[in-house]
C-alpha cells in the first residue's frame, strides 16, 4: 500500500495502472465499519483501490465542528491496509487548496439547497462539490463509492457528475450500522453512553415509519408526526424530518412511490443524521 500526499504524486503513480479500473472510496478519515463496507466494495469490484482522507475544511459551516472532527490518520492507514487498499491519498489543505485558489462547484436547486444544505448554509454543499469534483480530476475513477447514510451528498453528487460530464460511475452502498441500530459515524465517537443511548430514537424512528407505511399510511404529514413523536420521546431535539424524491429532494407529501426519508437531529452538541428509503405498498 502506498501513502501519497500530492496530486502530482497521485497522478505519477495511476500512470502506471491506467487501463485498468479504479475505484475510488473519498472520505474524511476517522474510518470505522461504514467506510470499510465500501472500500470492500470497491476491492471486490476493480483491479485498483484508492481511499482519498481529507477533512475538507470548506464544508464545515462551524468551526468548532470542524476543530472537533476526529483525526485517526495512523490507524486509518492499518484498517485501509487490513481491507487490500492499494493507494492511500491524504493530502494537506494548501494542496487541496493552493494559494489564489477560486473556484466553487455550485449544484442548484432543491437538492443542494434544501434540509442540510438549508441547515448547514449553502456553502456546505459548494464544499462538498468543489472537493469531489477536485478529487474525481485526481484519480479518474472508473467508479466512485458513497454511502447512502449521506442521501444528499449522494444526490448531489449525482448532479454534478452528469451537469459536468465526469466518465466515473457513482456507486452506493447501504447504511452501515451498529448492532443496536445507530447508523455509524464518525460523530458518534462524541457521544456519551447516555447521548448514545438517546441517540437510538432516530433509528426507532425510520423503524416505526417504516411500519406504518408498510400497513398502508401513505400521508408524509402523519408519518412526521409520528417521527417527531418518537425522537422527542427519546430526547433528541429534531431540525428536520422529511419525505422527498430521493433523486430531485423534491417533498413528498402523499407517498406515491419510493421516497426518501431523512431526519437530522441533535443529541447534546453532536448533530446526527440518518435516513430509509420507503416504498409504499412494498412495490
Ligand atoms: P465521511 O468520511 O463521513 O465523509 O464519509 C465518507 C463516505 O463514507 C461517504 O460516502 C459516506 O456516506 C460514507 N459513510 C459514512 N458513514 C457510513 C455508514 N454508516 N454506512 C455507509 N457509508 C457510510
Amino acid at each position: 500500500m502506498t501513502i501519497i500526499h500530492t496530486v502530482a504524486g497521485l497522478r505519477a503513480h495511476l500512470e502506471d495502472v491506467r487501463g485498468h479500473s479504479i475505484g475510488f472510496v473519498p472520505t474524511m478519515g476517522a474510518l470505522h465499519e461504514g467506510h470499510l463496507s465500501l472500500l470492500r466494495a470497491a476491492r471486490a469490484e476493480n483491479d485498483v483501490v484508492v481511499l482519498s482522507i481529507f477533512v475538507n475544511p470548506a464544508q464545515f459551516d462551524d468551526p468548532s465542528d470542524l476543530a472537533a472532527y476526529p483525526r485517526t490518520i495512523e490507524h486509518d492507514v492499518e484498517l485501509a491496509r487490513s481491507v487490500g487498499v492499494d493507494v492511500v491519498f491524504a493530502p494537506d489543505v494548501d494542496e487541496v487548496y493552493p494559494d489564489g485558489f477560486a473556484t466553487s462547484v455550485s449544484v442548484r436547486g432543491l437538492v443542494a439547497e434544501t434540509l442540510e444544505g438549508a441547515r448547514r448554509g449553502a456553502g456546505h454543499f459548494d464544499g462538498v462539490a468543489t472537493v469531489v469534483t477536485k478529487l474525481l480530476m485526481a484519480v479518474l475513477p472508473r467508479v466512485a463509492y458513497f454511502g447512502a447514510k449521506d442521501a444528499q451528498q449522494v444526490a448531489v453528487v449525482r448532479r454534478l457528475v452528469v451537469d459536468l460530464g465526469i466518465p466515473v460511475r457513482i456507486a452506493v452502498c447501504p447504511t452501515s450500522r451498529d448492532d443496536d441500530g445507530l447508523a455509524r459515524s464518525s460523530r458518534n465517537t462524541r457521544l456519551s453512553p447516555e447521548e448514545r443511548d438517546r441517540a437510538l430514537s432516530i433509528p426507532r424512528a425510520l423503524a416505526a415509519v417504516e411500519t406504518a407505511v408498510a400497513a398502508g399510511e401513505t400521508d408524509a404529514a402523519a408519518l412526521r408526526s409520528r417521527a417527531t413523536d418518537i425522537l422527542g420521546e427519546g430526547g433528541t431535539a429534531p431540525e428536520y424530518v422529511a419525505f422527498v424524491d430521493p433523486l430531485t429532494f423534491v417533498p413528498a407529501p402523499v407517498l406515491e412511490r419510493p421516497v426518501l426519508m431523512a431526519i437530522a437531529a441533535r443529541v447534546g452538541a453532536i448533530r446526527l443524521i440518518d435516513n430509509t428509503v420507503l416504498t409504499p405498498g412494498g412495490r
